[in-house]
């Protein structure tokens, strides 16, 4: 059984130009000790997938529908009442985008640890020895729950951050790009670090991310996004063995590689709205398959394309939304 099961999720923000659609209609399942890469361009809508699985939502969402399954019970249909007490940091925890900024400066590490678990009853004493245990986990001294944020390294802030995403003990960690705005060495140890973790606590992670290549390091399976659709997904093998969507195959062929001498290619334009987004596959306006192809005319542009199998390795399905396919 899966660990994380989604099906159709959705979520909609109300704005004074229209409903955004940033998350509309996605379904995968994580297992347990694996990691799922979340690939897209800004836009995509993958941050705001992390916020529904962690329903850390802004107030103007509109729409929060479809079922998430964790370890078989559906949660995002319960009270938040129940998700604060059971869910939230203690089944799934999330490291935001560029969280070590938010690190407050005039407050002691230890006390900013604790606060989530203070306001689930734990008692503070227990709390400090969570916090402790999970900054020796990460490889911080245990007596930085003294200091303040503005005595550390971005590195050590970092850090901070993911020992706080553990120190619960979660089944699922969501990291949304925990490695922007780090240099490249700090980068390296950020993901020796995640993979050292994920061993040692059997944690499964998804892994927000714009950067394919880093994605590679720890993803055992890809989801690909575009404008708040999944449009492929598989184990990682396949995704970069096999791309299969045009949009994939453009994300990909713009990744530079050091052993081998290729032209990189970019993918012309950019992520559409998501208030008014393309009809029939939102790729198409981008989509060289579309441009070149007249049989796609009047099919791509009309009809939103269904995930279609392809294949499976390792128990693994590789599925594309794509009329090429059909
Ligand atoms: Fe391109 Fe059509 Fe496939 Fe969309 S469905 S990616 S427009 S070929």
């Amino acid at each position: 059984m899966a660990l994380l099961e989604v099906r159709n999720a959705r979520l909609y923000y109300a704005t004074t130009k229209g409903v955004v659609k940033a998350v509309d209609g996605i379904s995968f399942e994580l297992y347990e000790g694996e990691t799922l890469a979340v690939v897209g361009e800004s836009g995509s809508g993958k941050t705001t997938l992390g916020k529904l699985l962690t329903r850390v939502w802004e107030r103007n969402v509109s729409v929060a529908d479809g079922e998430i399954y964790l370890e078989g019970k559906e949660i995002l249909h319960i009270t938040e009442e129940e998700f604060r007490r059971e869910i939230r940091w203690r089944k799934i925890a999330m490291v935001p985008q560029a969280s070590m900024n938010a690190l407050n400066p005039v407050i002691k590490i230890g006390d900013q640890m604790i606060e989530p678990l203070l306001m689930q009853g734990t008692s503070r004493d227990d709390a400090l020895k969570m916090a402790m245990d999970a900054l020796e986990s990460v490889g911080l001294p245990r007596d930085l729950v003294n200091r303040y944020p503005h005595q550390l390294s971005g590195g050590m802030k970092q850090r901070v951050i993911i020992a706080m995403s553990i120190m619960a003990h979660p089944k699922v960690v969501i990291l949304d790009e925990p490695t922007s705005a780090l240099d490249v060495i700090t980068q390296a140890n950020i993901m020796n670090l995640l993979k050292k973790l994920k061993w040692e606590f059997k944690l499964s992670y998804i892994f927000v991310t714009h950067d394919l290549s880093l994605a590679s390091e720890l993803a055992d399976s890809v989801a690909i996004m575009y404008a708040g659709k999944l449009v492929e997904i598989g184990g990682a093998e396949d995704i970069y063995g096999n791309p299969s969507h045009p949009y994939t195959q453009g994300l990909i062929s713009s990744v530079p590689t050091l052993r081998v001498d290729k032209n990189l290619s970019f993918i012309p334009g950019e992520v559409p709205s998501l208030i008014n987004p393309p009809a029939g596959c939102r790729f198409h306006p981008r989509c060289p398959f579309y441009r070149d192809r007249d049989y796609l005319k009047g099919l791509c542009d009309a009809k939103e394309p269904p995930m279609m199998e392809l294949g499976s390795k390792a128990g693994r399905k590789h599925l594309v939304a794509c009329w090429l396919y059909k």
